[in-house]
C-alpha cells in the first residue's frame, strides 16, 4: 500500500509544482507589455485559449521585433533571420507568423539595385562613382554637359544614342561611365559595363564552352551597354565582325544606346579596326563597324589633367 500512496503523493506534488510553474510563467508572459496590449486589443480571448497558446505568446516576446535588438540581418537573433514575429487573433485562434524586418527589406532593395549594373573588370571606385563627386573643370565641361543631357532625357525615355568619350589616358572617361551607370540605376535602367580587352579574352574563351551566342545575346539586349577602352585590345576579324558587329547591328536596329571610352577618336579607331589583317576588304569592314558605332553613340572629347598618380 505504502509505495502506491507514496507515488501518488509524489505525482500530486509534481503536478502541483507543474501547475505553479505554469501559473508563474503565465503571469510573467501576460504581464509583458506586448502581450498585455495584444490581449487588451482582443478581449474575447479566453483564459483557456491563453493557457493553450502560452508557447506562442512566449515565442513572440522572446523574438526581436522590427530590429529593436539588431543592427543587421547578419546579426539577427531571431529563429528566422531577417524576419520579425507578428501576433494575430484570427478564426478564434491565436496565431504567430513572421514578416520580413526593416533591415532585410532594405538589404533586398539594395541587392536588387546593384543587380542593375553588371560589370566585368571594372574597378570598385568606378562602380561607386557619383554625379555629386564629379569635379567640373573647363576641359571637361562638354563631356559633363553631354552626360547631363543624356541623363535628363533618360529619366523620361532612354535616348537612342549613347556617348563615345574620346581622350587621353587618365582624364576620367571610365569614371564618367560609372557616374552614368549609377544614375541610370536610380531610374531602374540596367547597364552592362565591360572592359574591352577583357571582353575579347572572355569571348575567345567562350568558343570552347559554346557560350558565345548566349553572351552575345546578353550584350545585345542590355538596356545600356558600355564598352570601356575600345581600341586598347587586339581584335581578331572574328571578334570584330561576328561579335562586336553583331551586337552593334542589333542595338542600332533596336535603337538601344551604347557608350564607349577610347584613347582614340572615331577616325583613329576606324584605322585600328582595319588593321587586323591588311587589305581593302578590311577597310570596308572597319567602315561598316564605324557606321554602327556612329549610329549608337555621339563622339564627345574629354580632356584635362591626368588624374592618376
Ligand atoms: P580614363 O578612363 O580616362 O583613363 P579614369 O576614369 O580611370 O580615366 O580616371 C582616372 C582616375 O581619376 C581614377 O582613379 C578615377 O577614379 C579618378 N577620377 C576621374 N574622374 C574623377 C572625378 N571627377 N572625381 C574624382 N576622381 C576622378
Ligand atoms: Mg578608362
Amino acid at each position: 500500500m505504502k509505495p502506491i500512496q507514496h507515488s501518488l503523493q509524489k505525482w500530486i506534488q509534481n503536478n502541483e509544482s507543474f501547475q505553479e510553474r505554469h501559473n508563474a510563467m503565465k503571469r510573467e508572459i501576460t504581464s509583458h507589455p506586448l502581450v498585455r496590449s495584444f490581449l487588451q486589443a482582443h478581449e474575447e480571448i479566453t483564459d483557456e485559449q491563453i493557457d493553450r497558446n502560452l508557447n506562442k505568446l512566449y515565442e513572440y516576446i522572446t523574438q526581436s521585433h522590427q530590429c529593436d535588438r539588431c543592427t543587421s540581418v547578419e546579426t539577427c537573433k531571431n529563429m528566422l533571420q531577417g524576419y520579425s514575429p507578428i501576433l494575430e487573433y484570427k478564426n478564434e485562434e491565436i496565431h504567430i507568423s513572421y514578416e520580413k524586418c526593416r533591415n532585410r527589406l532594405a538589404e533586398e532593395a539594395q541587392t536588387e539595385q546593384s543587380d542593375l549594373i553588371k560589370s566585368v573588370h571594372i574597378p570598385k571606385e568606378i562602380l561607386e562613382a557619383r554625379i555629386d563627386k564629379v569635379h567640373v573643370d573647363q576641359e571637361r565641361t562638354n563631356a559633363i554637359k553631354s552626360m547631363t543631357q543624356f541623363l535628363n532625357a533618360a529619366e523620361e525615355k532612354l535616348p537612342e544614342r549613347g556617348i563615345y568619350f574620346s581622350g587621353p589616358f587618365g582624364v576620367g572617361k571610365t569614371y564618367l561611365l560609372g557616374v552614368i551607370a549609377n544614375r541610370l540605376k536610380q531610374f531602374n535602367i540596367s547597364s552592362m559595363l565591360i572592359y574591352m580587352p577583357e571582353f575579347v579574352r572572355e569571348m575567345n574563351a567562350s568558343i570552347k564552352d559554346n557560350t558565345v551566342q548566349q553572351k552575345v545575346d546578353a550584350f545585345k539586349k542590355a538596356d545600356v551597354l558600355m564598352l570601356d577602352d575600345i581600341g586598347a585590345e587586339t581584335l581578331s576579324a572574328w571578334f570584330r565582325d561576328e561579335v562586336l558587329g553583331a551586337i552593334l547591328q542589333y542595338r542600332m536596329m533596336e535603337k538601344l544606346p551604347v557608350f564607349f571610352t577610347s584613347n582614340y577618336t572615331m577616325d583613329q579607331l576606324e584605322e585600328i579596326l582595319a588593321t587586323t589583317t591588311r587589305g581593302d576588304v578590311e577597310k570596308v569592314k572597319a567602315g561598316r563597324i564605324m557606321e554602327r558605332i556612329k549610329q549608337v553613340s555621339i563622339e564627345v572629347p574629354v580632356n584635362g589633367k591626368n588624374r592618376r598618380r
